[in-house]
C-alpha cells in the first residue's frame, strides 16, 4: 500500500467511527506519529494535506521541525518530558500532550514567563495503573490539576491516556471511556480552557476507532500511517 492510501484508509476508518457514535468526523483530529520516520515522509504526508504531526522526543522534535519551517506543520509532543528539555518546546509545539506533574507545569511556568507565551497541553493520565507508564494516578489528578491551576501559562485543554497494550481494542474501550468520564467531571470546570469542550487524546494504530467511539478528540496513530517501526529506534 502506498502512503496516500494507508492515509485515505485511516481517514475511513475515523470517519465511520466517528459516524457510529453520533459524532462529526471534523471533531477528531488526526495526529500523524512521525517519530523515527524521515523528514521526506513527514513532507510527503504534509503533501497529501495533513497537518498535525506528533514526536515523542524532543531532540528529534527539534530537528525535524527546524528542517521543517517552511511547511506551516502544527507539533504535537506526546511522549514524557524532562523538565531541563521544558524550554525546547515553548516555541514551536502547539500542544504538548504529556503534562504529568506539578514539577513539570512549575518549569514550564517559569520558561514561559521569561518568553512571555502560553502552551496548550493536556494532563497525562495512567488509566490502566500499570505502574511501568508516565501519567497521573486517577487518584492524584485532582491534586495535580490544584498545582497546575497556579501556573497561568500553562493552559489545561484536557487529557491524555496510553490504554494497555493489547491485541483486542475490545479490552481497553473501558479505558478510554473512563477518561470520558473523567473528562466531563464538574470539578474539572475550573481547571480547563473550555470545559464544555475538554480534549481527549487516545487511541493509536490498534485501537483509534474505538478510542473515537468512546469519545476521543485527537487520535495518535503513526506505524498504521507511516509503515511499521524499527522497534530498536522506536523507544
Ligand atoms: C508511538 C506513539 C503513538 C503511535 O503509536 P502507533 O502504534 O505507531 O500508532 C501514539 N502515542 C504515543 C505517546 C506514542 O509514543
Amino acid at each position: 500500500m502506498t502512503l496516500e492510501e494507508r492515509f485515505e484508509g485511516i481517514r475511513d476508518r475515523m470517519e465511520q467511527a466517528a459516524r457510529r457514535s453520533g459524532r462529526r468526523a471534523e471533531d477528531i483530529t488526526l495526529v500523524a506519529v512521525s517519530k523515527t520516520f524521515p523528514v521526506h515522509a513527514i513532507r510527503s504526508l504534509h503533501g497529501l494535506g495533513q497537518v498535525d504531526f506528533g514526536e515523542n522526543k524532543v531532540q528529534e522534535y527539534l530537528e525535524k521541525s527546524s528542517e521543517l519551517t517552511a511547511e506551516g506543520i502544527r507539533w504535537h509532543l506526546i511522549g514524557h518530558l524532562q523538565r531541563n528539555k521544558a524550554k525546547d518546546i515553548i516555541d514551536g509545539v502547539s500542544l504538548f500532550h504529556g503534562l504529568d506533574s506539578v514539577r513539570l507545569a512549575r518549569e514550564l511556568q517559569k520558561r514561559l514567563a521569561a518568553a512571555e507565551t502560553y502552551l496548550d497541553c493536556l494532563l497525562q493520565v495512567n488509566v490502566s495503573n500499570e505502574d511501568t507508564k508516565f501519567g497521573v494516578p486517577v487518584s492524584g489528578i485532582m491534586s495535580v490539576l490544584d498545582g497546575v491551576a497556579e501556573c497561568d501559562r500553562v493552559r489545561l485543554h484536557g487529557f491524555m491516556t496510553l490504554a494497555s497494550p493489547t491485541d483486542n481494542p475490545e479490552e481497553v474501550r473501558h479505558e478510554f471511556a473512563l477518561l470520558k468520564d473523567i473528562s466531563g467531571r464538574s470539578e474539572m470546570g475550573s481547571c480547563l480552557v473550555d470545559a464544555a469542550n475538554p480534549m481527549i487524546s487516545m487511541g493509536m494504530s490498534n485501537d483509534f476507532e474505538v478510542a473515537i467511539e468512546e469519545g476521543a478528540t485527537h487520535v495518535r496513530v503513526g506505524s498504521a500511517l507511516f509503515g511499521s517501526r524499527d522497534p530498536y529506534l522506536a523507544g
